[in-house]
């Protein structure tokens, strides 16, 4: 799984440096006098941005303020629309519904990320931004996705809460579209505990978040924070100092963790893929996954609830799918449904992504993969279709 099976003395030593060389300054501004060079938080920033081959990237608090961060970026608020996929996480419907614009969901297709077609046919001349998802690090169709786009005028946020480390036509994922949101939460590649980074393409944007995520600062170094100018209005998203020191040491580690679980992934592709009737998540041409999990196909969802109770049985435990369903799908998501705007094609049900989802099972990945991972699925599909498939 993600960067907390690999966290360990070097973020310690990292945290360490906050109090040993930087004076315990857990703020990203000011203090000159004490902190010496002790910048964590732009440190952070740098080694990121370096690593996606971008020039400048935002720290915040967590994958959702991203979110929110790069919305109030391109101004998009009420009377707006904003359209994301029926699978992921709630906390893209929430940024949006948080931004004040209204929340419009589109269908996914076979490669369970949005399904460009379907995301066209619910455009509407209030429709200002696409949140697209590449869930579970397979990346979204964005050739497509991006041409649409540009079509309507419309500004692509990718939500690379997973991914980070994926790539698409030869990109870093989260820099095809407009902006690129990632989170770094306890169950992702790369983990601070709670904390989430955004790029844009036009750095004017990122200006413009760098503002807004700090109370409207126009952060000036040179002067004491209360002498800071501002044009706008803000909010309280920074990422603190403690936060940032992990993630140092954590992207050190990125290459290796994917390295390792395209590796895993790859084993566990090889033993089942041609021993049973199940198919592979998909993932586009000229794309790269992240392998945070491997998704396969069934035939229906009785078989998909068989295999993950036979994985449970062998303490194998599935990831989103077929069980966690409720958190990251539009259709279980009832306490959002009054919030979501229904195009006259479409029911709160999101039959056709209902059906998509409910036959796959999402093999968990491993950077450090227990020695009978590989075994117990095996096994665990022997028993649900037998030992010849
Ligand atoms: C994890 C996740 C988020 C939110 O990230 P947090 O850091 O937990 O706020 C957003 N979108 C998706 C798809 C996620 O999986």
């Amino acid at each position: 799984m993600p960067g907390y099976e690999l966290i360990g003395i070097e973020e310690k030593s990292e945290i360490d440096s906050i109090f040993d060389s930087g004076g315990g300054v857990l703020f990203r501004h000011g203090f000159e006098n004490i902190r010496g060079d002790s910048y964590k938080t732009d440190e952070f920033e740098r080694v990121f941005a370096k690593k996606l081959g971008t020039s400048e990237a935002l720290a915040v608090s967590s994958g959702t303020a991203a979110l929110r961060v790069a919305l109030a970026a391109f101004d998009i608020g009420e009377g707006d629309e904003v359209i994301t996929q029926a699978f992921t996480f709630v906390a893209t419907a929430e940024s949006i519904i948080e931004s004040g614009a209204t929340l419009v969901v589109c269908d996914i297709d076979e490669t369970l990320n949005m399904c460009p077609a379907a995301m066209e046919s619910v455009i509407t001349s209030r429709t200002k931004a696409i949140v697209c998802v590449h869930m579970l690090g397979v990346p979204c169709r964005m050739d497509e996705i991006v041409r649409i786009a540009k079509k309507y005028d419309l500004k692509v946020i990718e939500d690379t809460a997973w991914g980070l480390g994926a790539s698409y036509s030869g990109k870093a994922l989260g820099t095809c579209g407009d902006a690129g949101v990632y989170s770094f939460d306890y169950a992702k590649m790369v983990t601070t505990g709670e904390g989430g980074m955004v790029v844009f393409k036009d750095l004017t944007h990122l200006a413009t978040a760098r503002a807004w995520h700090d109370h409207g600062h126009h952060n000036n170094p040179k002067v004491p924070r209360w002498q800071d100018t501002r044009s706008g209005p803000g909010f309280n998203y920074r990422m603190s100092e403690l936060q940032a020191a992990v993630g140092i040491a954590q992207i050190r580690k990125l290459d290796a963790l994917l390295e390792s679980h395209r590796a895993t992934s790859k084993l566990i592709e090889k033993a089942i893929s041609t021993r049973f009737p199940i198919t592979v998540r998909p993932s586009p041409n000229n794309s790269i996954p992240s392998h945070d999990a491997l998704v396969i196909k069934v035939e229906d969802n009785l078989t998909a609830v068989r295999i993950r109770d036979e994985l449970a049985k062998l303490r194998v435990s599935t990831k989103i799918l077929p069980e966690a369903l409720s958190w990251h799908f539009a259709g279980s998501w009832e306490h959002l449904h009054p919030l979501i705007k229904l195009m006259p094609n479409q029911t709160k049900e999101f039959k056709r992504s209902s059906k998509l989802l409910n036959n796959c099972v999402a093999l968990p990945i491993f950077a450090k993969p227990p020695p009978d991972l590989i075994d117990s699925i095996s096994v665990s599909l022997e028993r649900v279709f037998g030992k010849n498939g």
